[in-house]
């Protein structure tokens, strides 16, 4: 007999206890959302959520239990987005009484409570931060961890950057994208923690493919409900309210002020065949040359799948069809008349 069928008879002749000790306890994953602002992962997160193996837990970091220090930039938050608009209504997924027991706890501890407490087999952690995920990693969050890396590219980074609390010029957005991906890959491979790449642009526009390749990422079947996420709740702490818009729960308190003009901007669209196109308008010939003119950042975004020579190829063919299309109209809008006087 050969050594190989030797070992496949004691493989064969271990599993099925090892199925039996997994039946008992169901193997708990981590799956962590990495990626900048506005890089889509609330959507995707909600989206994810309907899948009956994942429970979406939002930004974990920043419960009060977790972020201790005051944090100007960030809010803390007591539970998820949705129930503590409504103020009567205890969260079911963050009850009052789990949050103040977790809070007296170490970080590592208070994330395992966390994830313990879950019933669905995959926490999926929101916070985005690759430094959240290595500071659980290196205090022992090591096995059945992984990432999901979002992506926008670094024109609408820095065309979404332009406003609000921290209002980047366009090369800063740029270089902190950059700095934030080349982070995040080096401390993914220096660890060996496994990740998938979702870019923004190809989710919005075709969500299907994109949730398929997440579903066999973590190992598990592709669910239909994912389609129509708004009719699962969220229950999600923090994150971007506009992804919340069509939650059953959702109240328009809880959106910032800053954030109200989604509630017009979000309302009709269907989910999918969205096409990234703010920064198109929105970026000026100067903003675009500062952007590129960042060290390394088109070899970043490459690393990402993005060519960004056919983004600014597209935006130029778009501009330019939009200046001939809105000369055509003027000459129209003119008519014959207009020819006669300058005759
Ligand atoms: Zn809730």
């Amino acid at each position: 007999m050969s050594v190989e069928k030797l070992a496949t008879e004691k493989t064969a002749a271990a599993k099925p206890r090892q199925i039996g000790r997994r039946a008992a306890k169901p193997l708990r994953q981590a799956a962590f959302l990495i990626g900048t602002y506005f890089s889509g992962s609330t959507l995707l997160g909600n989206c994810l959520n309907a899948h009956p193996s994942i429970f979406f837990a939002g930004e974990i970091d920043r419960l009060e239990a977790f972020r201790r220090e005051p944090d100007w930039t960030h809010r803390r938050e007591r539970g998820c987005r949705l129930c503590s608009t409504q103020a009567e209504h205890d969260c079911p997924a963050w009850p009052s009484e789990f949050i103040e027991k977790i809070r007296a706890l170490d970080d590592i501890s208070a994330y395992r409570a966390v994830i313990e407490r879950n019933e669905a087999p995959i926490l999926l952690d929101g916070s985005k931060r690759i430094d959240w995920l290595n500071s659980l990693y290196d205090s022992g969050l090591k096995s059945n961890v992984k990432a999901i890396i979002c992506t926008r590219t670094p024109f609408s980074f820095a065309k979404s950057s332009d406003g609000g609390a921290l209002r980047l010029s366009p090369m800063a957005a740029a270089a902190s994208w950059r700095d934030f991906y080349l982070h995040t890959l080096r401390s993914l491979a220096g660890r060996g923690i496994p990740s998938l790449v979702v870019r923004y642009e190809d989710f919005a526009f075709r969500p299907e493919p994109s949730i398929r390749r997440v579903c066999e990422f973590l190992n598990i079947p592709f669910d239909p409900a994912m389609l129509t996420y708004w009719q699962v709740p969220s229950h999600a702490v923090g994150g971007n309210g506009g992804a919340y818009l069509r939650d059953p729960n959702f109240t328009p308190s809880a959106l910032d002020k800053a954030e109200e003009w989604k509630i017009n901007y979000f309302s009709n669209k269907p989910f999918g065949g969205w096409i990234e196109d703010k920064w198109i308008y929105g970026l000026t010939d100067e903003a675009v040359r500062q952007i590129m003119s960042v060290p390394m950042l088109n070899d970043v975004a490459s690393l990402f799948g993005y060519d960004l020579a056919w983004f600014l190829m597209e935006r130029t063919r778009i501009l330019t069809e939009n200046k001939l299309r809105q000369a055509a109209q003027a000459l129209t809008a003119q008519g014959p008349a207009s020819h006669v006087k300058a005759a």
